[in-house]
């Protein structure tokens, strides 16, 4: 792109970072906010319960943010929360606690128009309706749309459980045709890396769709069957076990013999890093989706696309999230609900056309998609930080 030092220095560091501990039963959590760029609108962007967060993880994933809001067209800019906590430790009282900690600690900087948090990694609606609920306790005013991915009867959107699945298999159908021209869905072999929100939804709305899964994966390990994995019964199996393990009709793999499968399509619905250097070489699939945020690092990226492996880079695959995010917050302002069909409409409409976009900078400037979607999303960014003078 050019940019000059000033600009590359602009975009390389975060605009605010908000730091805390939360105390919940005697016991303390490091709890990070983080406000990347907010030259197009309220920063948003999702907040993760993980034991693996750190400072430098959320800097990285709201920078993220701020370009995926961007490429998308949304008028946000990107910002990421997080808290070193193995939720899955907690009960459901110290849960609720430790959200609301989290309210407490950062409500000055959040609201509608100025900061919207949302579901990530090991957060849920639930967790939404008790921030929402402090929030409106301590600002003493109801405000539904100062977080997003809320209980439907919360002021939540229709579609927002399953959208970014939905938009990552709306990327998915446009690229197959284009890598493919013509092809049965049943004859598509799919691999699915994580079942959480993004992953099990991707399997489900796939398998409807008559493709063929032939394996998925949880933290704990995957499942395989190369005749294709009947979806309905698993995701029944790991609601009931909180895991895939023990399932029958499959045989066990490893996360790491997943991602090497022969495959037509491979898609990343877990943690970043899950693609390095050390087993790009090994990966058969023909098209990556990307559904999780980084789970490619930048070496292995290159390996890929010496291989001509298509890429369908996060900021634009995993994007459906943010997009009903953002239906969600516009529901709110205006006090107004829209029907599944509309959200969901909407929703292919704009993944779509930031697609054609992408695809049309990458052919034109002989670049990656990922390339492609960080110029136009830089682009965006770079003229609106121009015209407030901040560059
Ligand atoms: N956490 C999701 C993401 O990484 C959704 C963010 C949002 O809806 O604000 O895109």
């Amino acid at each position: 792109m050019g940019l000059n030092n000033d600009i590359v220095n602009y975009l390389s560091n975060p605009k605010r970072i908000l730091e805390s501990e939360l105390e919940v039963r005697g016991k303390k959590y490091a709890a990070y906010r983080i406000q990347y760029n907010d030259v197009l609108g309220p920063t948003k962007g999702g907040i993760r319960f993980h034991p693996r967060v750190s400072l430098n993880e959320v800097k990285t994933l709201s920078f993220w943010m701020t370009l995926k809001n961007s490429l998308a067209g949304l008028p946000y800019g990107g910002a990421k929360g997080g808290v070193i906590v193995n939720p899955k430790e907690l009960s459901e009282r110290e849960l609720e606690e430790l959200s609301r900690e989290y309210v407490r600690a950062f409500y000055k900087n959040l609201g509608a128009w100025k900061d919207i948090p949302a579901p990530d990694v090991y957060t849920n609606p639930q967790i939404m309706a008790w921030m929402l609920d402090e929030y409106e306790k301590i600002v003493k005013h109801k405000e539904p749309g100062m977080i997003t991915g809320k209980p439907l009867e919360l002021g939540g959107s229709k579609g927002r459980k399953y959208s970014t699945a939905q938009g990552g298999v709306f990327v998915l159908n446009e690229l197959l045709i284009k890598l493919k021209k013509s092809f049965q869905k049943k004859d598509i072999k799919i691999v699915i890396q994580g079942f959480g929100n993004a992953g099990s939804n991707a399997a489900r709305i796939l398998y409807e769709q008559g493709y063929k899964i032939i394996a998925v994966s949880d933290s704990k390990g995957g499942i395989h069957n190369n005749e294709g994995l009947e979806i309905p019964e698993i995701i029944k199996y790991k609601e009931e076990n909180n895991s895939l393990k023990g399932y029958k009709n499959a045989e066990e793999i490893s996360n790491k013999e997943l991602l090497e499968l022969k495959t037509n399509v491979l898609i990343l619905a877990a943690l970043e890093n899950q693609i390095t250097k050390d087993n790009a070489a090994n990966i058969k699939a023909e098209l990556i989706i990307e559904l999780a945020n980084g789970p490619i690092t930048p070496e292995a990226d290159e390996i890929l696309n010496k291989k001509s492996i298509m890429v369908a880079p996060d900021i634009l695959a995993n994007s459906g999230g943010v997009i009903v995010s953002y239906f969600e917050w516009v529901q709110n302002l205006q006090a107004y609900y829209w029907t599944e069909e509309k959200v969901i409409k909407k929703l292919k409409e704009k993944i779509i056309k930031a697609l054609e976009k992408v695809l049309e900078i990458s052919e034109k400037k002989k670049v990656s998609l990922r390339t492609a979607a960080y110029i136009i999303a830089l682009e965006r960014i770079i003229k609106a930080s121009k015209l407030r003078g901040e560059l």
